[in-house]
């Protein structure tokens, strides 16, 4: 090691210098990515009387660092500046308006622990939002009321309403994606600066899982822990992924405490969640809960006569009202059938009359039958039940197998067109009868048992969004 004298020391080593060896030894013990996460940010800013003084972008930076590095970074400073340097700390707390503001800049002692979450200046992080979801376009009605309007305040003030988290809930194709990415999309226009940051609950599973196999799970965490908006859809997928929850469960704490806006949806209210976390749903219950109910008949017309417009095609008042009368529970459908409509006008030419109108309307109920397919079926009851695929097509009769298999055949009649023919034989070559004595017996369960009734809804959910 080399011990240098103090005296020399403080007048020959510039900070930069005694940094640039500091971050020699910090190096060698350290991961390429915990590296860059956490020691190419500090910057060193000054050396007096062997103190070496080093800028941190954020208290959540410093409390990591002290936490996970302290030793580390102690034996760095000692072999570049001697056995009787010291460092301080100044943390950064504001890097959002760094350009325009001076810098809010303030000296931590260890004991001073608040966590805001890591901040990096000037960095832009990827936009996932898409932006065709914007309020403009997002028409309002009874339904949807309570959510836009707490939705239209948040974008204006995030983190600074009572609406945090805010959570919106209600069924598939009524708008939930539409809306929380609409707030996204809001305030980055207005405050670009802003680190928003918007993923369906299956994406952040998949991400932390990845990051628990290449050992990265406290970086994961700590991205998330930065994020000034955090919008997570679809929250229900999380149900039974304990470690995620768990996980979610501490960036949503530091989010929090740090006045962090939090914006989730889900399928269903936060106490019918059932198998989340108990401290999850109370969390959920911390801010505005609003749920989004199907469109009354005028605000599908509006929706209708909006889309229209904005498709470009000339519908009569008639046809409208005929689309808005028999498609009545999902906005994605009203949208779906106006598109047909496109297709036929566009690329066949055809007028639009009530007959061509009819055709569409049965088209998109049967439609979504055709994107359904028995793999997606089966694939999506094994994960909600545990059950390795492979295994409901083999000849195993464990229990849960067998429920997982007859349930997925109950699934595959009810959803797809497939005969019962085609359906056996998706399933290891079973024949017909075996897929009628599994929908029996999945008709006299959801008869008796609430809560697998409850499960078949989930389920029956996620594959409606996942196929649609
Ligand atoms: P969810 O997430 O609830 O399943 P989405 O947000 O994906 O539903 O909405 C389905 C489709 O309907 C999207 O194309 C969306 O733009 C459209 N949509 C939903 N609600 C509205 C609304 N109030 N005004 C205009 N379009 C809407
Ligand atoms: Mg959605």
């Amino acid at each position: 090691m080399i011990t240098l004298d103090s005296s020399y020391t403080t007048q020959t080593l510039t900070p930069e210098r005694i940094w640039t060896n500091c971050l020699k030894v910090i190096k060698e013990s350290v991961s390429p990515m915990a590296y860059s996460t956490w020691f190419l940010p500090i910057k060193p800013v000054g050396h007096l009387n062997n103190v070496l003084k080093v800028e941190l972008p954020g208290n959540f930076h410093w409390e990591w660092i002290e936490e996970h590095y302290k030793s580390l970074i102690t034996k760095a400073l000692k072999s570049a500046a001697g056995d009787e340097a010291k460092l301080e700390y100044v943390v950064v707390n504001d890097f959002e308006h760094e350009a325009e503001k001076p810098k809010n800049q303030q000296s931590v002692t260890l004991q001073e622990k608040t966590a805001i979450p890591l901040a990096k200046p000037g960095e832009r992080i990827k936009n996932t939002l898409n932006q065709k979801y914007t309020f403009d376009n997002f028409i309002k009605g009874e339904g949807n009321q309570l959510a836009r309007a707490a939705a239209g305040a948040i974008s204006d003030n995030p983190g600074g309403t009572a609406f945090n988290p805010f959570f919106v809930y209600g069924g598939v194709g009524l708008g939930k994606t539409h809306l929380i990415q609409a707030i996204g999309n809001e305030i980055l226009a207005k405050m670009p600066n802003k680190k928003v940051i918007y993923l369906s609950s299956d994406q952040f599973t998949v991400e932390f899982l990845d990051s628990i196999q290449s050992n990265k799970a406290n970086e994961f965490s700590a991205y998330y822990r930065a994020m000034d908006v955090l919008i997570l859809d679809d929250i229900q997928f999380l149900i039974h992924k304990e470690k995620t929850q768990e996980y979610f469960f501490n960036i949503f704490n530091t989010l929090h405490q740090s006045g962090k806006q939090i914006i989730l949806s889900s399928d269903k209210a936060p106490k019918d969640l059932k198998g989340m976390d108990e401290r999850l749903i109370s969390r959920f219950h911390w801010g505005l809960q609003a749920d989004i109910q199907p469109p009354d008949y005028e605000t599908r017309m509006a929706i209708l006569s909006k889309k229209a417009n904005d498709f470009g095609i000339a519908i009569s008042n008639e046809i409208l009202e005929y689309i808005a009368a028999n498609i009545t529970s999902n906005i994605r459908e009203l949208e779906g059938c106006l598109i047909k409509l496109l297709a036929n006008v566009s690329l066949n030419s055809k007028e639009i009359t009530l007959d061509l109108v009819k055709k569409s309307v049965k088209e998109i109920s049967t439609s979504k039958k055709i994107n359904i397919g028995i793999d997606i079926i089966t694939k999506i009851v094994c994960e909600f039940l545990s059950v390795e695929e492979n295994k409901v097509r083999a000849k195993t009769r464990k229990q849960e197998v067998v429920l997982a298999r007859q349930l997925s055949m109950y699934l595959s009649k009810e959803l797809t067109k497939s005969s019962l023919k085609t359906i056996g034989l998706h399933f290891g070559g079973r024949d017909h009868s075996t897929v009628i004595h599994a929908c029996t017996t999945i008709d006299k369960l959801l008869q008796s048992e609430k809560s697998f009734k409850e499960t078949v809804v989930s389920i029956k959910n996620k594959i409606e969004t996942v196929c649609s």
